[in-house]
């Protein structure tokens, strides 16, 4: 890569404040001296399966703990009982996010399904590019990233923060028109919450330098043979999942349909605090939980806990996820 003086400039600017300032970014509502426990994730962790003559890995970026009130329904008595039947530990204070990101390599093609977490937002996360190393594939192989939506934390590895470059220099960025719209409308960033501006200053950072290699897609698009993208509005109104579907076998990877795998299979109404349009994700959520509940259909979510490959069930009037079995399959 050649830098002169122009170039150097313009990646100078490219580098925000903001990304310098790891206070700013750390993941909110962690208690501090969980922080200082967490340890960083050293091992990569990745998971692979094949969909027909597909195959697809999931990779580990890290995880997370918000607090509970970031569910605006949430309550106690409510939240204990959908985390017993969940399988999970409950904390009447905070709850756990797992961050993943997915890798699709086709007969012809590598496509990237979002890249994970900043590092400077805690030593949990941002372990996407050692996780792409650790399946044997270099940043420049990439050759598609489709970005489910533009949050931090699905777009955080996109953009090396020390020089402002691209970390996959030879891919479109592939994302919804309606999601680019969105994320760079000033009126409507000018009615987030400060804290979140600084989050949305990252995401806007993150993806700039592939402005001039952007496709902005509509729902529906097929993005490669086999990937085709599905509208998943309500998260953010440009949310994308991806539907991959090889000979007999399919796998919907669904975005940020759940954030909240202790709550919200049983719990769907219950959105979160980052949903753009509440009732329109509660209303999305339902709707995909029971199409994937009626075709018994694989799915896979950037925040379901890793590896992030399972199928719904339907439990009492609500769901139950059951993670999918290991893929023995060369
Ligand atoms: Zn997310």
């Amino acid at each position: 890569m050649t830098v002169n003086r122009r170039k150097f400039l313009s990646v100078a600017a490219l580098v925000p404040a903001a990304l310098t300032a790891p206070s700013v970014l750390r993941l909110s509502g962690t208690a501090s001296a969980q922080d200082a426990a967490a340890k960083p994730i050293q091992s990569p962790m990745v998971m692979r399966r094949r969909i027909g003559e597909i195959e697809v890995f999931a990779l580990m970026d890290g995880y997370g703990t918000f607090p509970n009130g970031m569910f605006p329904s949430f309550e106690v008595k409510a939240g204990e009982a959908a985390a017993k039947l969940a399988h999970k530990s409950f904390d009447p204070a905070t709850f756990s996010i797992g961050i993943n990101a997915y890798l699709i390599k086709t007969k012809d093609r590598i496509v990237a399904v979002d890249a994970g977490a900043p590092a400077a937002m805690g030593p949990t996360v941002g372990g996407w590019a050692r996780a792409l190393s650790a399946i044997g594939v270099a940043p420049e192989q990439v050759d598609t990233m489709f970005a489910t939506h533009i949050h931090v934390d699905h777009v955080g590895g996109l953009t090396d923060p020390s020089t402002g470059y691209k970390v996959l220099p030879n891919a479109p960025l592939v994302v919804s028109e309606a999601e680019w719209k969105f994320v760079h409308d000033d009126a409507i960033y000018a009615q987030q919450s400060k804290d979140f501006q600084a989050y949305w200053d990252v995401s806007r950072a993150m993806v700039k330098p592939y402005d001039g290699v952007k496709l902005l897609i509509q729902p529906g698009a097929e993005i490669a043979s086999g990937l085709t993208t599905v509208a998943l509005p309500g998260h953010t109104p440009g949310h994308l999942g991806l539907r991959i579907d090889s000979g007999k076998e399919s796998l919907l990877i669904w975005g940020d349909i759940i954030h909240g795998t202790a709550f919200q299979f049983t719990r769907p109404d219950w959105s979160f605090a980052l949903d753009a349009d509440q009732a329109k994700a509660a209303q999305t959520r339902k709707a995909i939980l029971d199409m994937v509940t009626a075709d018994d259909m694989m799915v896979a979510g950037m925040h379901l806990d890793f590896p992030g490959f399972g199928f719904v069930e339907r439990d009492n009037g609500a769901y139950r996820f059951v993670a999918a079995p290991y893929d023995y399959r060369a």
